[in-house]
């Protein structure tokens, strides 16, 4: 029987946990990938306070350590599910094992969004990406392109510039919606350019069936098509919370409803970082919030005692 286990091994459930962990108490975090969660997915973070070096990879292994440091478990299994049982505690369903628990942490964070367009499916992992820091040296002296406009299209952009033949963003509005100071930097970059106003109708394949390019209708209106062999998609998040459909927490979008107190209005079930439905999904913030999270398990396990 555990205190609390945690869903996820972000910044946010990696907080939780060295709050819950110096309280002494039972607990446990799952992460289905690596630790450290999106920071992993990216290079640069300019806006963590005391992060200096600027590097996410860096930070992700701060975090990482500072838990092992404290000898809290990471259990590294997929949830699948959860479940509340007759005396109120919670099972935790995993790809192989089954866990109890007299609370959860949500901190499960969001998952790429993807364009649901032709042969997307099939070029999943093997010619479209949703991490440019993993898959982007693959591409190196080839031609890729960047679906999306906001602040991880336009940084990521820039990091594959460095190293890719040709960037072409593919942007359906008509402007970027990224911070003034990353656009100014993309748009002086030699080997990038930019469609504003365009759609990506599908994704094309050679007679091998490995990516070959993008399909478009631009903003005249033409079809247009941009060789490619590799595709990077940023095109926002969604919350990553199929396992917790059977509990009446989620708002329409799927994401975490929480009061101030990272609560939720199902007793025991707390909730922390980018999968609660929120204003701003930083690592700041995220932090901030499984510290919170964890005060509130501690205060609830004090009253169920
Ligand atoms: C490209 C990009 C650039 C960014 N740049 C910045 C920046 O410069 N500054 C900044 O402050 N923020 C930035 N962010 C946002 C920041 O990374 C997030 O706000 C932060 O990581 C959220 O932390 P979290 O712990 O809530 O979730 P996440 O970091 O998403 O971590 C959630 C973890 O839960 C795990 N998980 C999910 N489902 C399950 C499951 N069913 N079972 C087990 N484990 C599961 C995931 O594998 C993941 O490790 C950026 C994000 C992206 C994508």
């Amino acid at each position: 029987m555990f205190d609390n286990l945690i869903i996820g091994a972000g910044p946010g459930g990696i907080t939780a946990s060295i709050y819950l962990k110096r309280a002494n108490l039972k607990i446990a975090i799952f992460e289905s990938r690596v630790p450290g969660g999106q920071l992993v997915n990216y290079n640069e973070i300019e806006n963590y306070t005391g992060s200096k070096n600027f590097s996410s990879i860096e930070l992700a292994t701060d975090m990482l350590e500072h838990a092992e440091k404290l000898n809290i478990d990471i259990i590294y299994e997929k949830v699948i599910r959860v479940e509340k049982n007759n005396k109120n505690f919670f099972e935790i369903i995993t790809e192989n094992n089954k866990y109890t628990s007299k609370s959860i942490t949500i901190a499960s964070g969001t998952v790429p969004r993807k364009l649901g367009v032709e042969n997307e499916e099939e070029l999943s992992y093997n010619g479209i990406s949703w991490c440019a820091i993993c898959d982007g040296p693959i591409y190196k002296g080839k031609d890729v392109v960047v679906i999306g406009g906001g602040n991880s299209a336009v940084e990521e952009s820039q990091f594959l510039s460095t190293f890719v033949k040709s960037v072409t963003i593919i942007q359906n509005l008509d402007k970027f919606t990224a911070e003034a100071k990353a656009v100014n930097k993309l748009m002086n970059t030699k080997n990038v350019k930019v469609y504003f106003g365009s759609n990506v109708k599908k994704f094309i394949k050679d007679d091998k069936g490995e990516m070959d390019g993008v399909l478009f209708k631009d903003s005249d209106g033409v079809e247009r098509t941009v060789k490619a062999e590799g595709v990077f998609e940023y095109i926002g998040m969604i919350p990553a919370t199929n396992f917790m459909k059977k509990f009446d927490i989620l708002d329409g979008y799927g994401f975490v409803v929480v009061n101030e107190k990272m609560e939720t209005k199902e007793k025991g079930i707390f909730s922390c970082g980018d999968v609660n439905k929120k204003q701003i999904r930083q690592v700041v913030t995220a932090t901030g919030d499984g510290a919170i999270a964890a005060q509130n398990v501690i205060k609830y396990l004090e009253e169920i005692k």
